[in-house]
């Protein structure tokens, strides 16, 4: 190695979690950005699938190390062994309390620039949402403290919702498009939120994890052009596909009671869902304390995809889905593709 200690933006990047649905995103942006990528694979075999997006990172340049986060003498070895500056986590929701043991190894080796653990939703110090949703709530703040009591450099991303229709039984709604049979609305459907592109949460996040000015920062992402209530987000999609879809209210003790199933991780959704379309939680706070940052007021010149062009890329989903656009033909399919959802959720 050159006996140069690289300037932050050469660091090199520790991603955990880069086969998860939030980790390829943020894998995606730092390699597009060149940065020396680290991925950390648990070990054993991987799915067909995962294989495949594993080896499409390793093309773009990603190199793999083997362990898992719950073993901290290996982390120490591996932080140690490749330098890594900045840690990035993307564990799921059952996993966030392995982070307990990578906080203690990035304390022990103090070498770690900046961490960024498995937040990348709400601002979970300030959203209440109902049980089981609280239970991971309270899982990410004992990670938090953890943190802040270490020492350690951070920033907690708190991206808000990803750029989709808001299923309340899906924890990956990205990967499903906005329904062509029957919109449901969540109480109101007044109650607005964030919409962000997931691309664009992999892009911001690398600006910030070199950025002085998020260091030890909630870091929210609140871009104007995709503040929408559930009924803006209906009127969005119909102006797409151009046609009306009819709409069907799911109240607030509806989500309750979907929540109080207490079937992981469907009911997790539901508490959340709850709390960002009938409490408000994304906006129901200002961000003006001192340790809170708006990602867009750091980078003005840096612009987000709106919510209509992330939209339009569900439209060709709906082809594939055998539905006709356009038509008021039923689609039968999209409960089959909403229960392949894997776990956790923001
Ligand atoms: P996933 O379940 O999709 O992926 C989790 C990843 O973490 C997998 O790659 C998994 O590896 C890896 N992992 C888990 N445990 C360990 C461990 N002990 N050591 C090493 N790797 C491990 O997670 P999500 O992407 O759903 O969630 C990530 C974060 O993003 C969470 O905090 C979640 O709350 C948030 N989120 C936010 C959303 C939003 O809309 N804002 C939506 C979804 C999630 P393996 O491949 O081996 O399983």
């Amino acid at each position: 190695s050159t006996a140069a200690t690289p300037p932050a933006t050469a660091g090199r990047i520790l991603i955990i979690g880069a086969t998860g649905f939030m980790g390829q995103f943020m894998t995606k942006a730092s390699l597009g950005l060149g940065r020396s990528t680290y991925l950390l694979l648990r070990p054993g075999s991987l799915t067909p699938s995962k294989a495949a997006i594993v080896k499409s990172f390793q093309d773009r340049g990603a190199k793999v190390i083997h362990g898992v986060i719950n073993d901290k003498e290996l982390m120490v070895k591996i932080l140690k062994d490749y330098e890594i500056d900045v840690v990035i986590s993307l564990v799921g929701g059952g996993n966030l309390m392995d982070q307990r043991t990578l906080v203690d190894a990035i304390k022990s080796v103090k070498t770690v620039k900046r961490f960024l653990p498995s937040e990348f939703g709400h601002d979970t110090d300030r959203a209440n949402p109902v049980e089981p949703g609280l239970t991971m709530y309270k899982e990410k703040r004992l990670v938090r403290r953890l943190i802040e009591e270490s020492g350690i450099p951070y920033t907690y991303i708190c991206c808000n919702s990803i750029a989709s229709w808001p299923y309340h039984d899906n924890c990956h709604p990205s990967k499903v498009p906005p329904p062509v049979d029957q919109f449901l609305i969540y109480g109101d459907g007044s109650v607005k939120a964030y919409f962000v592109d997931g691309n664009d949460i992999g892009k911001f996040t690398m600006k910030a994890i070199d950025d002085i000015r998020t260091r030890n920062k909630n870091v929210h992402f609140r871009p104007p052009s995709n503040c929408y209530s559930i009924n803006e987000l209906a009127s969005l999609w119909e102006k797409i596909i151009g046609r009306k879809i009819p709409r069907a209210i799911v109240s607030a003790e509806d989500l309750l009671a979907a929540a109080a199933e207490n079937c992981i991780p469907r009911s997790i959704v539901a508490a959340f869902t709850h709390d960002i379309f009938i409490n408000g939680c994304q906006i129901n706070f200002s961000i003006e304390g001192p340790n809170d940052i708006e990602i867009g007021t750091l980078y003005p010149d840096e612009k987000f995809r709106c919510l209509e062009e992330c939209f339009k890329d569900f439209v060709p989903m709906t082809h594939d889905m055998n539905v006709h656009v356009g038509t008021t033909e039923i689609n039968n399919n999209r409960k089959s593709l909403v229960e392949v959802a894997p776990i956790t959720a923001m």
